[in-house]
């Protein structure tokens, strides 16, 4: 009987695509509404959109890109480019944001509608600020032509922009296997709701993630005892967190070459 295919869970920020480039642009044309008159123009300033590529791991939603930058911007060029993705940095972005008095919610369809506005004005342009990891792209066009039932798209960001930039690059993504922040779940409860049970035998269930914390969570699932934790290590996690995922019994730390290899469609 020939191996099923194993099921892939992937997050797509930091393990598919680095989007830390266009996620700080978006910060910056949408805190021109949050921060009328000190913000202007279409284009961060260079030295900012490097300081808040330090403090990417920090970040979880894009929403919070808005905390982040402004700290960034707060610093100033200089002080900035020593900033680490610290707790205490993650609670003075946090502090930025509240003081805005905007809601979480009001934060992401600024957030939301600020990416949208950049897709319909200057869908190149957008596409542009995306980079997709390298192989990444062949990799999941092999597996999708080959077995798209067994991969899930599982991200914190809304599920059209993970469409719209699949689509663009030819892979043929469903929208029922991608879950995105819209569903309101975390993703402890969509791996809950899609690890099948029971599975075939041989059958194995992996799930890609670059932040640790969302690992951590998912390994305390008790249900979830058969599904292989892997930590990308090429994306946004800290050498810290990577540190942590290497001693840790059930966090498998990753690289990019390994990662190319788990998606090829077995044979
Ligand atoms: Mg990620």
């Amino acid at each position: 009987m020939p191996n099923r295919p194993s099921i892939l869970f992937l997050d797509f920020d930091g393990v598919l695509l680095d989007s830390a480039d266009e996620t700080a642009t978006t910060a910056w044309r949408g805190g021109r509404r949050i921060w009328p008159g000190e913000w202007t123009g279409d284009a961060a300033p260079r030295w900012l959109i490097l300081a808040f590529r330090r403090l990417r791991p920090l970040l979880h939603t894009g929403y919070e890109a808005f905390g982040l930058l402004r700290l960034a911007w707060m610093k100033g060029e200089k002080m900035s480019s020593r900033l680490e993705p610290d707790p205490d940095n993650q609670r003075q972005a946090a502090e930025l944001l509240r003081e805005t008095g905007l809601s979480r919610e009001r934060l992401t369809e600024i957030f939301g509608s600020t990416r949208d506005c950049w897709l319909q004005l200057d869908f190149d342009g957008w596409m542009n600020a995306n980079r997709f990891y390298p192989g990444v792209v062949a990799a999941l066009r092999r597996r999708l032509q080959h077995s798209p039932e067994s991969l899930y798209i599982l991200t914190t960001k809304q599920q059209r922009f993970v469409l719209a930039l699949a689509s663009r690059c030819g892979l043929a993504l469903h929208p029922s296997r991608v879950f995105g922040l819209d569903t309101g779940k975390s993703k402890r409860q969509h791996l809950s709701e899609l690890c099948p049970e029971p599975r075939q035998s041989g059958q194995s269930m992996h799930f890609v993630e670059d932040r640790l914390p969302t690992l951590l969570e998912v390994g305390e699932d008790e249900n979830l005892g058969e599904l292989q934790l892997h930590l990308a290590e090429w994306g946004y996690a800290t050498g810290e967190h990577i540190g942590q995922a290497t001693r840790h019994p059930r966090i498998d730390r990753m690289s990019l070459p390994r990662f190319i290899e788990l998606l090829a469609p077995v044979s």
